[in-house]
């Protein structure tokens, strides 16, 4: 049986294990969640709340051993857990407590004069066995919130977390079990990529993905293949924009921490910060200023951790390599040639980038902020646009009707103006991307309703003995003409209405 070791990226320090699932276990582990579901789905959302809570409860109790692990298993300091991984994680969980049973409950909607006599609903019906795949870089956050989200909506689960971050998957298994939750409504499948795809070719109810765009299409190509309905939660480049009238200072330090936090290994991370001309040199001068304060670390000292994954410290590093090499200057930082820590990067700033430079087309997911100048606000739109993502971006200016105008025209998931990555903690708003970053949303109500068949219920009383469209039609044309030409005529006649549809009632 195969072991997915923890290791701490930060020390190298070897922490516990993980058996991973064998690939022979895999049809058991469907049939139990698909059996599991029988007896979950028919619960009532407060019912499956109460679970829920239990687990929310757990998880204050717990919450520094919790912090510690995922700092000991991603290199982040604790101070990083804390806020970024599990605060918006039980702010999700409040959300949904809240508004699980409002959201979930079948909704009377309106139903048109032609449907005379009917009443209509709206259902919400669990999709069955949902299969949530999970990355590296929140690795509780981007695994419980959908995770609680499809269970709330009455859906069994099966989890298949980050090989990278094993002890967080580990734990989640742990503090499931901890809450009660009956067997086989969680599973959690141990493993990396070769676990993931075999899961997905199980043919599960519906897949959530979070991680990049490379997996996210060989998965929505196995998906097509069975008809699974997907949500896609892939990469981003996201632009970070300052105009001249901006608070250069409150953009300085937002630009800094947008694109530095969690070591840059941010979906919504800034990864391309445009910046008007005139003040170019300026705001230059105070991101370095602001990045030089760093401290690098993994104790509640730090500001930033390590990396978490040596195969991403060797992608940031060709990309910086390729900058540079192709005339960007390093404005702030270490030469790639000479980093001295295998998984700790020094915050970089790069200026005069070749556009074309992989830099600024490629997710980065790494400590460095490219600085490219613009010279308008339409020139500005079109850099921003121009890359095949759109999940998150950033505009700074004083003008408020500016900020609105491009926010408008950037195709973007989210946009936030006079800050960054923030629109991802609040659970009114949808969250998900445009083009490469994605397809579908989640959070809010949307975030339970994806799990779910919205299903269309029209009710007749039966008293009635037939409808006026059945048979027969002969003699019918000319009194639905006349009552379509009285329904949707400029001015609605409804006396004629009513006398057409009375005559076509007794034919
Ligand atoms: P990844 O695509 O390498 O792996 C993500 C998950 O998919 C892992 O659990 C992995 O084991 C699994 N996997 C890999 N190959 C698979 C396959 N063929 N079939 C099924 N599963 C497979 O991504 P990562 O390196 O873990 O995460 C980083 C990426 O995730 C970045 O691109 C980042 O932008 C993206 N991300 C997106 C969001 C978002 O919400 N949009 C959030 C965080 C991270």
């Amino acid at each position: 049986m195969a072991i997915l070791e923890g290791i701490n990226p930060a020390t190298g320090e070897k922490l516990d294990s993980v058996e991973e699932i064998e690939i022979q276990a895999i049809p058991l582990l469907m049939e139990k969640g698909q059996q599991a579901f029988k007896s979950w789905s028919r619960l009532t959302t407060k019912e499956r709340l109460h679970y829920l809570r239990n687990l929310k409860e757990l998880m204050v109790r717990d919450i520094e051993k919790l912090a510690q692990v995922i700092a000991d298993d991603t290199g982040k300091p604790p101070t990083e857990s804390l806020v970024a991984d599990i605060m918006p994680t039980l702010d999700a969980m409040v959300h949904i407590i809240s508004h699980a049973e409002k959201t979930l409950q079948p909704k009377k909607v309106k139903t048109p004069l032609l449907l005379i006599g009917k009443k209509s609903y709206v259902e919400y019906m669990p999709r069955g066995l949902v299969l949530v795949i999970s990355p590296w870089n929140y690795p509780l956050q981007l695994a419980l919130v959908p995770v609680v989200s499809a269970l709330v909506s009455g859906n069994t689960v099966i989890l298949k977390p980050s090989e990278v971050t094993p002890l967080v998957g580990k734990s989640i298994e742990e503090l499931f079990k901890h809450a009660g939750f009956p067997n086989d409504v969680v599973q959690v499948a141990h493993g990396g990529k070769e676990v993931g795809a075999h899961l997905t070719e199980a043919k599960p109810d519906y897949i959530f993905f979070t991680g990049s765009v490379r997996t996210g299409k060989i998965i929505q190509k196995v998906a097509a293949e069975h008809l699974i309905p997907t949500t896609l939660e892939l990469g981003g480049k996201d632009p970070f924009i300052v105009f001249a009238d901006a608070n250069l200072k409150r953009a300085a330090k937002g630009a800094v921490w947008a694109a530095f936090t969690n070591s840059g290994q941010v979906c919504m991370s800034a990864e391309r910060v445009f910046v008007e001309r005139k003040i170019y040199n300026q705001f230059t001068e105070l991101l370095k200023e602001e990045t030089e304060k760093l401290v690098q670390g993994n104790d509640n000292t730090a500001d930033i951790g390590s990396m978490t994954y040596k195969v991403q410290v060797d992608i940031v590093k060709r990309q910086v390599k390729d900058a540079l090499d192709r005339g960007a200057t390093l404005t702030c930082g270490i030469h790639p040639d000479k980093w001295s820590h295998p998984m700790f990067i020094k915050p970089t700033i790069l200026t005069d980038i070749p556009k074309d430079a992989e830099i600024v087309q490629e997710e980065t997911f790494g400590p460095i902020l490219p600085l490219i100048p613009f010279d308008n606000e339409e020139e500005v739109i079109v850099f921003a646009n121009d890359t095949e993502y759109g999940l998150n971006a950033s505009v700074w200016t004083s003008d408020k009707m500016k900020a609105r105008r491009v926010a408008s025209q950037l195709i973007s998931g989210a946009v936030v103006i006079n800050d960054a990555i923030v629109s991802v903690a609040n659970h009114h708003l949808p969250f998900g991307g445009t083009k490469h970053s994605g397809i579908g949303r989640y959070h809010g109500e949307e975030g339970l309703k994806i799990f779910c068949h919205e299903k269309a219920i029209v009710v007749d009383s039966g008293k009635r003995n037939k409808e006026i469209q059945w048979y027969p039609y002969e003699g019918k044309y000319e009194d639905f003409l006349q009552l379509f030409k009285s329904y949707f005529g400029k001015k609605k006649d409804w006396l004629h209405f009513m006398k057409r549809y009375l005559r076509l009632l007794k034919k």
